[in-house]
């Protein structure tokens, strides 16, 4: 049978957010079956139900940083218990075949992944609803295990805030000595500047908002240069091995490419879209600069970025909110009101 929940949904691109009931599927045996505890509200979250990137699908449930416990088990999941503490992130399938998905890159899967909400289910053609919701069923190969010494509210962020910035730091080998900036403090830059320093980097944070530095310097931040003092960008040239820019909207990034030390790479996982203005080829070519992208993070190193913030203690700052709270806190967030992550307590889903 199938799962009858609530959730709060958008109906269109212009529409605020509103309680909503949908079908989830008959649980399969390799599935688990979790009660959703808190969600963090991300960016994207703001980005899909707007139609910012196009493709959206309404009714449209979003939320992929889900925390929540086990409630029940196929009888081929192997890996988890009920009760157990889980998390879900952006990806609930990919085609488990590829040469991606054997080596752990479910978020680059060569066949298309399957995403949390606004997504469709590729064996049974069902829309996805994420995680503004009181339960999910994911396929045990996409569920992972949260510390039990972590708060789980605070630890929900980790699920796409969290993996977002620690796969660019550990694919490009961030450690003890390692000099990393990163742009913009929000959900993903406080999670950035948090894991860097845990690794052992020295920590720059680039804001255009003065003001936060004391939260910076808390946060993990050696250094911060306002981005708008051209002063202050002078004093930083040719610094960073790494550059994590969490943007969300078109900007300038060839300034920042001047304050990559020779070989050094800006990371973008905010901005998806044409540079404007253009990047500018020669500062890359005359000291082996780079510029890339990274997309969330693979499976195994989810549950590794777990594991290390149990180790470190690490977790998101949040603003705990409820459920009718979200389209107030979508606005908030579109101003840069949230110190640093909004999470929302689910058992504040209203009754229909
Ligand atoms: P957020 O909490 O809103 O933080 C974004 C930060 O960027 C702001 O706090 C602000 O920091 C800075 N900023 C905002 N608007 C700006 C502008 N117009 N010009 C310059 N700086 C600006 O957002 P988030 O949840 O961290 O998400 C950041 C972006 O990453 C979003 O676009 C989201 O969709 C994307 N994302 C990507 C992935 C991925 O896999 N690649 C995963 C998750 C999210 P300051 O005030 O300090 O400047
Ligand atoms: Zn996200």
């Amino acid at each position: 049978m199938a799962l009858n929940v609530r959730g709060y949904a958008t109906q269109s691109a212009q529409s605020a957010l509103g309680l909503f009931r949908f079908d989830r599927r008959e649980p399969r045996a390799t599935d688990v079956v979790i009660d959703i505890l808190y969600c963090g509200v991300c960016h994207s979250d703001i980005h899909n139900a707007r139609n910012d990137w196009g493709g959206a699908n309404y009714p449209m449930v979003p939320g992929h940083e889900i925390v929540g416990r086990v409630r029940q088990v196929g009888a081929a999941v192997t890996r988890f218990k009920v009760g157990e503490a889980v998390g879900v992130g952006c990806l609930v399938d990919s085609c488990q075949h590829c040469g991606a998905c054997a080596r752990g890159l479910e978020q680059y899967c060569e066949n298309g992944f399957t995403l949390t909400y606004n997504d469709v289910d590729p064996h049974d053609g069902m829309p996805t609803f994420g995680g503004y919701s009181e339960r999910i069923v994911v396929s045990e190969k996409f569920v992972v295990k949260v510390p039990e010494n972590l708060d789980l509210a605070s630890a929900a962020p980790l699920l796409c805030a969290g993996i977002t910035t620690w796969s660019p730091l550990r694919h490009w080998k961030v450690g003890t000595g390692s000099k990393v900036a990163v742009v913009g403090l929000g959900g993903l830059g406080h999670m950035a500047l948090k894991l860097a320093k845990a690794l052992g980097a020295e920590v720059t944070l680039f804001t255009r908002s003065a003001g936060k530095e004391d939260d910076a310097r808390r946060l993990g931040a050696d250094h911060i240069v306002l981005s708008t003092d051209a002063v202050q960008m002078t004093g930083v040239q040719n610094v960073f091995d790494l550059i994590v820019d969490t943007v969300p909207y078109v900007h300038d990034v060839n300034p920042y490419v001047a304050t990559l030390a020779i070989g050094g790479t800006l990371v973008l996982v905010g901005y998806l879209g044409p540079l404007e203005p253009m990047l500018n080829s020669a500062p890359m070519v005359m000291n082996r600069k780079a510029v890339a992208g990274s997309l969330i993070g693979g499976l195994p190193e989810t549950q590794e970025m777990l594991d290390f913030c149990g180790q470190h203690g690490i977790t998101s700052d949040i603003e705990v909110i409820r459920m009718e709270d979200i389209n107030v806190s979508f606005e908030r967030m579109l101003k840069s009101d949230v110190k640093y992550r909004f999470v929302i307590e689910m058992t504040s889903l209203p009754a229909d």
